[in-house]
């Protein structure tokens, strides 16, 4: 029997939050994106082995990699 499995990386943009930069110290508008990997068999997700969460800033364009804890204290 052939057995397809395999893992892939969703990509999800969130809405953003306007925050101060650890980075550039600015009060500007932040990017929040949703990293998800799944599990695939046949090539259809399964189900989410790990999720992530990155915030950019919109003035310095650094990026950061945050918890799905701290990524609903920001929701807030
Ligand atoms: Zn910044």
């Amino acid at each position: 029997m052939l057995l397809l499995f395999g893992l892939k990386t969703v990509l999800r943009p969130l809405t953003g939050r306007t925050a101060s930069c650890q980075y550039c110290g600015q009060f500007v508008h932040h990017h929040l994106e949703e990293r998800a990997t799944k599990f695939t068999l046949f090539f259809i997700p399964v189900l989410t082995t790990s999720r992530s969460y990155r915030i950019t800033c919109s003035n310095c364009g650094q990026m950061s990699t945050i918890n799905s804890r701290q990524k609903n204290a920001l929701a807030r």
